[in-house]
C-alpha cells in the first residue's frame, strides 16, 4: 500500500519567483571551485511513519527550520549521496544515478532510517536538474554536483530511529576539483586515527564518518600533507581509503589494485567503475589487501609505479608522496603515470560523452 502511493509520487514544480538574472549566474560560473555556488531549487520530500514518503517537489533552495531538538541534532542520523550530471549538446546526462540510489538505500538500512525507493531518488535527481539545467558550467570541467541527503527531523530527545526524515537534494555548480588540474597530492599516513572499525558505519556514506574524520585530515594538514590516509583499525596496517576517497595501487607488471570492500570500506561508484574499465582495457585489476609496510617496500624497490585516489568529485587524482612516522616515500617523481592518465581518460570520456558507453552507466536527461 505505503509502497503504491510512494512510487505514484510525482514532484510538484515551485519556480523559484526570484531566480538569478542569467549575467548573475554567468559570473557565479566563471570560477566556481567546488561546493560555494548553489543554483536556484532544490528537491525535497518527506517522510513520517504514518504517512510514508509525501509532499515531493521541486522548490525555491531556501533554508530548512528545525526545532532545537530535532533528533539529527544529537544523535546523527543523516547520511548523504554525490553524484554528477554533465553538459550535453541538448541537455545533460548523469552518471550511474542507480548505484547511488542503490547505495543511499544501503546506507539508511545501516543508520535505522526509512529507505528511499530508487525510482523516487532518480525522478528527484532528474527532476532538479531539468529545473537548474542552465546552471552546468559550459567549460569542459564543469558540471552540477549533486548532493542528495536525509536528516531525522523528529522533534524528540530519546533514543530510538526517528519516526519523521526530511530528504533534499541540493546542486551545486563547480569547476576544477582541485585548482591547477590533476597535480599529485601528498598523504600523511595516520597512526592516531582510524575511520572505520568492523560492525561499524565505514560501508555507509553518512556524516558522522566525516565528522570523525575531521582530526586527522586536519593532522594531516599540519603536518604539511594534502589528505590522510586510513589504516585498518583492527590491525593497524592495511591501507584503507582517504577521508573521502577510494586508493588504488599500479605496479610495474601493468596490474593495479584495490583495497577489498570488507564493511569498513565506501564502495564508491568511481571505484567500481575504474575495475571495470580495467577489466575491460585487459589490465589485471585485483581486489587484494596491501599494507603500508608493502607499500613503502614496493615504492622502495620499484614494483610499485604509481598510486591514485578516486570519487566522484576529484573523479582520479595521483597520489605523489606519502608520509607518517618512519614513513616518508616519493611516487613517479610525484608526477601523473601513464596508467593513471589513461584511466582517468577514459571514465572522463564515458562521462562527457565522448567514448562509447558499453555498460549503460550515463543516462541521458532531454
Ligand atoms: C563518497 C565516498 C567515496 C567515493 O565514492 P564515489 O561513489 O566514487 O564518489 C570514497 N570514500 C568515502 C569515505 C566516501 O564518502
Amino acid at each position: 500500500m505505503t509502497q503504491d502511493v510512494t512510487m505514484s509520487l510525482t514532484f510538484v514544480v515551485e519556480p523559484n519567483a526570484h531566480p538569478l538574472s542569467a549575467a548573475q549566474r554567468a559570473d557565479l560560473l566563471v570560477d566556481p571551485g567546488f561546493g560555494r555556488v548553489f543554483t536556484d531549487h532544490m528537491a525535497i520530500v518527506r517522510y513520517s511513519t504514518d504517512k510514508g514518503w509525501h509532499d515531493a517537489r521541486i522548490t525555491a533552495r531556501s533554508p530548512v527550520t528545525l526545532e532545537p531538538a530535532a533528533s539529527v541534532l544529537h544523535y546523527a542520523q543523516e547520511i548523504f549521496e554525490g553524484l554528477k550530471a554533465y553538459r550535453r549538446p541538448q541537455g545533460a546526462a548523469l552518471f550511474r544515478p542507480d548505484a547511488n540510489a542503490r547505495r543511499f538505500r544501503a546506507s539508511a538500512r545501516r543508520l535505522a532510517m526509512p529507505e528511499l525507493p530508487e525510482e523516487l531518488f532518480l525522478e528527484s535527481v532528474r527532476a532538479l536538474v531539468k529545473a537548474d539545467i542552465d546552471w552546468i558550467p559550459q567549460d569542459e570541467d564543469g558540471a552540477l554536483y549533486l548532493r542528495p541527503f536525509m536528516f531525522a527531523s523528529e522533534v524528540f530527545l530519546g533514543v530510538k530511529p526517528a519516526s519523521e526524515y526530511l530528504y533534499i537534494v541540493m546542486a551545486s555548480s563547480v569547476g576544477r576539483y582541485f585548482k591547477g588540474g590533476p597535480r599529485a597530492v601528498s598523504l600523511w599516513v595516520t597512526r592516531e586515527y582510524t575511520r572505520a572499525a568492523p560492525g561499524g558505519t565505514g560501508a555507509a556514506k553518512c556524516g558522522g564518518n566525516y565528522a570523525a574524520s575531521l582530526a586527522a585530515q586536519a593532522d594531516a594538514i599540519s603536518r604539511g600533507c594534502d589528505q590522510v590516509v586510513f589504516l585498518d583499525a583492527a590491525e593497524r596496517r592495511w591501507i584503507e581509503e582517504l577521508g573521502g576517497m577510494n586508493i588504488f595501487f599500479v605496479f610495474d607488471d601493468g596490474s593495479i589494485a584495490t583495497p577489498p570492500l570488507d564493511g569498513t570500506i565506501l564502495p564508491g561508484v568511481t571505484r567500481d567503475s575504474i575495475l571495470t574499465l580495467a577489466r575491460d582495457a585487459g589490465i589485471a585489476a585485483r581486489e587484494e589487501r596491501y599494507s603500508i609496510e608493502q607499500w613503502q617496500a614496493d615504492a622502495a624497490s620499484g614494483r610499485l609505479t604509481e598510486a591514485f585516489a578516486c570519487g566522484t568529485a576529484a573523479v582520479v587524482t595521483p597520489i605523489g608522496r606519502v608520509q607518517g612516522e618512519g614513513i616518508d616515500f616519493t611516487i613517479n617523481g610525484e608526477r601523473v603515470g601513464p596508467t593513471t592518465q589513461r584511466i582517468r581518460e577514459a571514465l572522463v570520456a564515458i562521462q562527457r560523452g565522448t567514448a562509447p558507453d558499453p555498460h549503460d552507466w550515463v543516462e541521458e536527461l532531454a
